[in-house]
């Protein structure tokens, strides 16, 4: 891979990454779309990084769809495919990580120890072996851009970090490979949280000041629907900090994060004040 990606760049290419774990969907192939419009050379790399699942989460389950994948990387025109084994990516002996302080604990981070110390070390190898021009990342999981954003600069990577908007099904529900593990009950459930965040948004438009009001207006329709087992967080975040708020902000984050059954799902959705 890195000796390919010299070649192009020696050339005076520019290569645009779209970092996956697979099980492809239109959220995905929105990046691709994105990184093809803005970049010489494609590299999709199709990876599930075992170092940022816990230990009872679902990396033995995690969706896996090779050749569906393989049919919509070559239908959007991607140049080349890095699918890693996990070997490679972490041999034995392997002993380095990157952990992004503060911004890793909150949010997600508060109910997935280590996760973010896994997305960060896996993306910056990603990095370090590809050397993109620009990477593409999804706005639907706003803290790993976040994240993201910290690590680049505070090492100092010379990559250029393109977040792209969620891409939602007709009904709302943001894409997610997870989506899969759903029963037809569950996935009609999982529409309340986008309703939540969408309902949620046109109260602070329409004049709402308080975030705690909306945090319980939130909880109020989430806690309505029987199938979230679970709610792990809900409410109004500051963009930068992802510290809940009690005053808004000019730019202000929505995140909710619940479980329907055993599958947890994740949505967001920036506001104005
Ligand atoms: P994943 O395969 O879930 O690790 O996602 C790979 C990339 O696709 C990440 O940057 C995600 O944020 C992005 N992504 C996943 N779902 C969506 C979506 N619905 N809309 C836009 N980007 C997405």
């Amino acid at each position: 891979m890195r000796e390919t990606s010299k070649r192009h760049l020696s050339k005076g290419k520019t290569i645009g990454l779209v970092p996956t774990m697979g099980a492809l969907h239109e959220g995905h192939l929105s990046l691709i779309k994105r990184a093809k419009s803005e970049n010489d050379i494609i590299v999709a790399s199709i990876f599930v990084n075992p170092i940022q699942f816990g230990q009872s989460e679902d990396l033995d389950k995690y969706p896996r769809d090779m050749d569906g994948d393989m049919a919509k990387l070559k239908g959007e025109g991607v140049d080349i495919l890095f699918m890693p084994e996990v070997k490679a990516i972490y041999p034995e002996g392997f002993s380095t990580y990157i952990t992004v302080k503060d911004l890793s604990d909150k949010l997600c981070g508060a109910f997935r120890p280590g996760h973010f110390t896994g997305v960060a070390t896996v993306v910056c190898k990603l990095f370090n072996i590809i050397v993109p021009t620009r990477a593409y990342f999804g706005q639907k999981d706003f803290q790993q851009t976040a994240v993201i954003k910290r690590m680049a600069e505070d090492l100092n990577m010379d990559i250029e970090l393109i977040i792209c908007p969620t891409i939602r099904e007709s009904d709302g529900l943001a894409m997610s490979s997870r989506n899969a593990y759903l029963n037809p009950d569950e996935r009609n459930a999982a529409t309340v949280i986008y309703k939540a965040l969408k309902t949620s948004s046109e109260l602070i438009k329409s004049g709402n000041t308080n975030p705690a009001g909306i945090k319980k207006h939130m909880h109020d329709m989430l806690t309505a629907e029987p199938l979230i087992s679970e709610i792990q967080y809900a409410g109004v975040y500051n963009i930068d900090t992802l510290d809940e708020l009690n005053e808004f902000n000019k730019q202000n984050l929505l995140a909710i994060a619940v479980k329907i059954g055993n599958t947890r799902l994740i949505d967001n959705m920036p506001v104005e004040f």
